[in-house]
This record gives structure tokens, C-alpha cells and sequence, in this order.
């Protein structure tokens, strides 16, 4: 009998990385392109989407059998209703998905959010494996959030999980959302890298800046610093309001480990009185959440 296997396609900001992936997580093949350019464009989301299907159809070992199809976009994403509603760097509104890939496919499709799904993938591959009440907070170019409460994800209609928005400087820097003093802008890899840079007058990466860090440089421990204390502001709030016990802390940010979980461990703690304390720990499952998420999504209906 054909062994049954999900595609997982997660379309990113700036790449489009796909698999194809068995009951147990393990990515059969996977590939990863280019986000193509006009997204924004009618049809060109669907079809950037059956084109992966496609390729990693034509890969598939002869003894697999396609059993649905799971994809994953930023922004926001009406999961019941298979629509991509918005995403501010790719351009896209209201785009229907799931309909017009099941009737070009023929086989189940799931459409959910990259950050909600990548937890989800977490707590069913991952680090969140025993979880019941998790956040997971990706540090990239920007900050998303997605919460696992009394062991759901929650989505609220695609609009829970904007932890980059949550003010940690209120009448700080000007926001691309409207608002001043985001989390985002002062904590995401982005953000780090644009602060040492106004203080050192030296464009380099965020794993730069965190090796700079640890080799003890003023400047870039200040940024660090900075950071370290708007995380633990947003950490505190969100621990308070919904009473995770685990965060997961992933995106680029988090390859620096030890070098900005101490310290944010010791921050959360000092400003907590009788919450709970939250077990701080990276990722499991790294730039490969997204996609794995977006299979876990397409199992749930195979
Ligand atoms: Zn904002």
C-alpha cells in the first residue's frame, strides 16, 4: 500500500521553502526557492503555491501518496475561511486560497498562519512536546507571537499574536504600524542590528553584534541590554494576561542562545512577584517551524 505523505509549502518574506512530509514530521524532500516577485498580482499566490506542489511531486518517492496539502503565509491569514487577508511586505488582500487550490489539485487543503502553525509544529514535533499553555516568539526582521493556551492555538480570527506591537517604549521610534515604541523596534534582529549601527557607525549582523556582546564591547552590550529589558517587559505582560509557563524563543535572534536567555531569564524573574515563572528556552525546530507547521495542518485533514 502507498505510504501517505502531506506537502507543506511556507511562503516567506523572502523564501518559499516546501516538503514533503510523513505522519511523523520527517521531511521526505524539501526545497527551497526564492519568493517570486509580485505576489501582490492576481492568481500569482495560488499558483506560486501549485508550482511547489508540482515540484515536489515530481520528486516524490514512487512508493508516497499525496494526501493533502498544508500551507502557511505571514500576516494575517483567515484560517477557517481559507483566505489570506493581509500581509504588509508581500501586498497581498484577501486572497483566496484554499478554493481554487483544491479545485486545481484535487486534495484537501489547510491555509494557516506561519507563526501559529510553526507552534503548533513545535508542540507536536518540537520543543512544546509536553506543553499545554506555550508562547512562541520568533526574533527576525521583525517580532511575531502565537500562543498555545489549554492546548490550542489560538488564532481569534487571525488577529491574536502581535507581540512586535505590544508599546514596550511608549514616545519611542516611529513604527511602520502607526504606533511609537514597539517591541519590534527595539528587540527584533532588525532592530538590533539599526541601533549598534546609529551607535557604532558599523552596518553588521545581529550575530555580530551578539559576538560583540559576549566579547564584552560597551556599545553593543548596550543594545543588547536594551533589547534584553523591552523583551522582558512584553514577556511579563503576556505571562500575566494568559499564564504560559513556557516560552520558545526562536527566529535568528535566538541563535545567540545562552547570550540572551540568561539574562532575559534573570530580567522576567526580577520583575515578576507572584506570577507563575515561565520556562525560557530556543526553539526546536528553527526555520523549518513554518513548514512543518503548515504539515501538521494539512495532516489534520488527510
Ligand atoms: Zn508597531
Amino acid at each position: 500500500m502507498a505510504r501517505p505523505v502531506v506537502a507543506a509549502v511556507d511562503i516567506g518574506g523572502t523564501r518559499v521553502k516546501s516538503a514533503l512530509v510523513d505522519e511523523r514530521g520527517a521531511e521526505l524532500v524539501s526545497q527551497t526557492t526564492r519568493t517570486p516577485s509580485g505576489l501582490s498580482e492576481r492568481g500569482a499566490l495560488v499558483a506560486t503555491v501549485a508550482d511547489a506542489v508540482a515540484a515536489l511531486r515530481s520528486q516524490a518517492p514512487g512508493d508516497t501518496q499525496l494526501a493533502a496539502v498544508g500551507v502557511v503565509v505571514p500576516g494575517l491569514v483567515d484560517d477557517a475561511a481559507g483566505v489570506a487577508r493581509y500581509a504588509s511586505n508581500l501586498g497581498w488582500r484577501d486572497v483566496q486560497v484554499v478554493v481554487p487550490l483544491e479545485h486545481s489539485l484535487h486534495l484537501p487543503v489547510a491555509l494557516g498562519h506561519d507563526v501559529r502553525a510553526g507552534l503548533l509544529a513545535e508542540s507536536r514535533w518540537g520543543a512544546a512536546r509536553t506543553a499545554q499553555h506555550a508562547l512562541f516568539m520568533p526574533l527576525g526582521t521583525g517580532i511575531a507571537g502565537a500562543l498555545l493556551l489549554d492546548g490550542h492555538v489560538v488564532s481569534a480570527d487571525g488577529w491574536s499574536g502581535e507581540l512586535g506591537h505590544v508599546v514596550v517604549e511608549p514616545g519611542g521610534a516611529q513604527c511602520p504600524c502607526g504606533q511609537r515604541g514597539c517591541l519590534e523596534m527595539v528587540a527584533s534582529a532588525s532592530a538590533v542590528e539599526h541601533a549598534y549601527a546609529a551607535r557604532s557607525g558599523e552596518g553588521v549582523g545581529a550575530d555580530v553584534v551578539a559576538a560583540r556582546v559576549a566579547a564584552g564591547e560597551p556599545a553593543a552590550q548596550e543594545v543588547w541590554a536594551r533589547a534584553v529589558d523591552a523583551l522582558a517587559r512584553a514577556l511579563v505582560m503576556t505571562v500575566t494576561l494568559t499564564g504560559v509557563d513556557l516560552v520558545l524563543v526562536g527566529g535568528g535572534l535566538s541563535r545567540s542562545g545562552e547570550l540572551l536567555l540568561a539574562p532575559l531569564r534573570e530580567a522576567v524573574d526580577t520583575a515578576m512577584t507572584f506570577q507563575r515563572r515561565p520556562r525560557i528556552i530556543t526553539a526546536a525546530l528553527g526555520d523549518r517551524a513554518g513548514c512543518l507547521g503548515s504539515a501538521c495542518l494539512a495532516w489534520d485533514l488527510a
